[in-house]
């Protein structure tokens, strides 16, 4: 009897909860269960998702950023046939396929002062090769990283995580320092130390969606060379036009970091694949003589698949336009928002640039609304916003996420081809569920003390 992926997959239908549970993290399906997320989706097309029986739900949070183009684009789907079907001779390791020069040559082109391009298979990995580039080029070893930053969970990346929850138990960790989001004065004093080999930042941070000020990542690159040190920009969220420009660090002119790293997005949604883009001088001092040649590498980097879905990706994103309808999509979203802003006084803030959105929420003025707030707050920071993103998704099948931990923020990153449709959809529905908390009684609220014994509990 042969394979049989169809048959393979009916024999566990309807079993994927039940199998996690058993197999793989039981934390998540517990989870899912206990937000009443634990839907079974037979598929998705463009910014949206459905379930079994047909039912859409609005994709707000494209795969934690991975479907800029959205899902089954058709022009990514038929390159990643023709690659499969051309069967190229894959990982040789010995030669060099010029899938992967062209793929190379296609980003440095969107990061101009770049020269070269290491290829790997997540956003975390380009973050590892930055941070060694970063320390072999300069000699020094501390890296400098933001409060709240994000840059992945191997060793590496999590020695430059801003958020103890993650990094807690599993230290110790690479020598690295954290400073307040655009604290140019922090960066400073840090550098005077002599022993900073790099900055690493995300001008749009993941979470909290807070951002670097304008003028902030110009004046910290002459600072940082100055003194030796590197800047590196991390664009594994921000990249590829969510943010309305095509690399979040371009919305300041004239800003060239001397690394770059890039995953999510340039997968298409469909074969994983990341890269760090650095300077002709950063790449030179790693790759300096022919024994150096695999000093830093990786079995599974260039491989056709992943190749080819980020040639389509790119294409894709130019020829629809995906960078400017960011920028204006995002521009309605936000303007909408503000509108709302100024109905329910429990959003505090709405920021962000492109289509990567923060709805930050605080205190509520009227007395019914403010008790249960108070409630909240106690139990643990964060469950009004969780409260809110069950809502959207129990009400309106709406998918979003809280943004990071402790944060009465969600974010919102729909892929970035979403139009007026969704901009009205995401509006109405959260006016709906505002509406609803401000009378500081009902269903929503019932859900936020369950939210709170199980918070308690855990
Ligand atoms: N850097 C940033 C800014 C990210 O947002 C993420 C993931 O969310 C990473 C790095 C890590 O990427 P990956 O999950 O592919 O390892």
């Amino acid at each position: 009897m042969g394979f049989d992926l169809g048959a393979e997959l009916a024999a566990v239908r309807g079993q994927g909860y039940d199998l996690h549970s058993r197999y793989l993290n039981p934390q998540l399906p517990r989870t899912l269960h206990a937000i009443g997320f634990d839907k079974i989706y037979e598929r998705g097309e463009g910014a949206y998702l459905y379930d079994a029986e047909g039912n859409a739900y609005a994709d707000f949070l494209a795969g934690f950023g991975v479907f800029a183009a959205g899902r089954s684009h058709p022009v990514i789907r038929k390159a990643l046939h023709d690659a499969l079907e051309a069967d190229f001779a894959s990982w040789t390791q010995f030669d060099c396929p010029p899938i992967s020069g062209l793929l190379a040559q296609r980003l440095l082109a969107k990061a101009p002062g770049l020269d070269r391009v290491f290829f790997c298979n997540s956003g975390t990995e380009a973050v590892e090769s930055a941070l060694k580039f970063a320390r072999h080029a300069t000699g020094r070893g501390r890296v400098v990283y933001a409060v709240h930053a994000f840059h992945g969970l191997t060793a590496g990346s999590l020695s430059v995580n801003g958020a103890e929850e993650f990094r807690k138990g599993f230290g110790p960790l690479l020598p690295g320092t954290q400073i307040p989001l655009g604290d140019l004065g922090a960066l400073d004093a840090e550098l005077r130390k002599g022993d900073v080999a790099a900055m690493i930042v995300e001008p749009v941070q993941g979470h909290g969606v807070l951002m670097t000020p304008p003028g902030f990542l110009a004046a910290a690159a002459a600072l940082l060379r100055k003194n030796g040190a590197l800047l590196i920009c991390d664009e594994v969220q921000s990249g590829f036009g969510r943010t309305g420009t095509f690399f979040s660090y371009q919305h300041e002119e004239d800003v060239r970091p001397d690394i770059v790293t890039v995953a999510k997005a340039l997968s298409g949604g469909y074969v994983p694949v990341a890269a760090m883009l650095a300077t002709e001088k950063v790449f030179g001092s790693v790759y300096s003589s022919m024994d150096r040649v695999m000093v830093h590498s990786a079995t599974f980097k260039g491989g056709p698949l992943a190749m080819a879905a980020g040639l389509a990706t790119l294409s894709v994103i130019d020829d629809e336009g995906l960078v400017e309808n960011a920028a204006r999509v995002g521009a309605a979203l936000r303007s909408a928002l503000e509108g709302l802003a100024g109905t329910y006084d429990v959003i505090a803030d709405v920021r962000g640039r492109g289509l990567m959105i923060g709805i930050e929420f605080g205190r509520p003025s009227s007395v019914r609304a403010r008790a249960g707030w108070a409630m909240l707050q106690k139990a643990r920071v964060g469950l009004f916003a969780q409260m809110v993103v069950v809502a959207l998704f129990q009400r309106h099948r709406i998918l979003t996420q809280v943004s990071g931990d402790h944060m009465e923020v969600i974010k919102l990153i729909p892929p970035l081809m979403i139009g007026d449709a969704e901009v009205a959809l995401f509006t109405e529905a959260l006016d709906d569920v505002l509406k609803d908390a401000s009378k500081g009684s009902g269903l929503m609220w019932d859900f936020g003390r369950t939210l709170i014994k199980q918070a308690v509990r855990s």
